[in-house]
């Protein structure tokens, strides 16, 4: 399984998950040409009707804005959960609707989702294409145990560390969106993400990249220091906001595949 990080953080987010013929969009909060240039930077071409389709997490601007025009230029079908109403693409966009705890499949992937705290109706999800399993959490107000079950089930997770606590409270935020952001139903801040980091070690996750820091109040150094430091055993890394990475999910424990290790 390949994953194209082609953004993550406030300018946008979206990832496409490679794997067995199946192309699969996860978000869509860059525009058709900044997907297919940043894709070209890692080498992939996608035309029209080589994606397989495009699932959407919730409906903010950063994760959902250009979902409309990324359904028409590629051809794809748009993947909806209940929570995500009133939104009306072209009628020329195929729309399926996907509930929410129901596993769900496009091509070769099978595509598992739990809601997750936050100021819009969202989800985590976890991509499995039968021998390999990436997690997905971006925009995530608190860890619940529902998250921790998902990931843990993985072999590699993409989890935003949103912010770090001591920076929001420092910043020159208004205080109305410190609380938004710190609150319950808005971010992750970087110990929030350590201790989700905690819960899952002795999981099959092998890998945890951390991804949507805010510019503002967190480093990449301060969030990869503060998660590495309780996911014992876990490979951390930071995902950068707006230059595209290739990812290969691959690694799986020793001891998940009963080797005498
Ligand atoms: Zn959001
Ligand atoms: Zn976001």
């Amino acid at each position: 399984m390949r994953v194209y990080v082609l953004g993550s953080g406030s300018s946008g987010n979206a990832l496409l998950v490679e794997s067995s013929g199946t192309r699969l969009l996860v978000e869509a909060g860059v525009g058709p040409k900044v997907a297919a240039s940043r894709l070209a930077e890692l080498g992939v071409e996608l035309g029209a009707g080589e994606l397989d389709g495009i699932v959407a997490t919730h409906r903010h601007g950063d994760h959902f804005g250009h979902a409309g025009k990324l359904a028409t230029a590629f051809s794809a079908p748009l993947y909806l959960h209940p929570g995500i109403d009133g939104v009306e693409p072209a009628a020329s966009v195929e729309v399926r609707r996907y509930d929410i705890g129901r596993a769900f499949r496009v091509g070769a992937l099978t595509i598992t989702t739990v809601q997750v705290p936050h100021d819009a109706a969202q989800v985590a999800l976890r991509v499995d294409d039968g021998t390999h399993a990436l997690g997905i959490a971006t925009d995530v107000g608190r860890v619940t145990s529902g998250l921790v079950g998902l990931l843990g089930a993985c072999d590699a997770a993409l989890v935003e560390a949103n912010h770090c606590s001591e920076m929001l409270a420092f910043s020159e935020y208004p205080d109305v969106v410190k609380r938004r952001i710190g609150g319950g139903w808005g971010h992750l801040s970087n110990a929030q993400t350590a201790e989700l980091g905690a819960r899952l070690v002795g999981s099959r996750l092998a890998r945890l990249w951390l991804g949507h820091l805010s510019r503002s109040n967190n480093t990449p150094a301060r969030a990869l220091e503060t998660v590495a430091s309780r996911a014992r055993g876990i490979d951390v890394d930071v995902i950068p906001e707006a230059s595209p990475v290739a990812l290969d999910v691959r690694t799986t424990r020793p001891h998940q595949l009963g080797l005498p290790f």
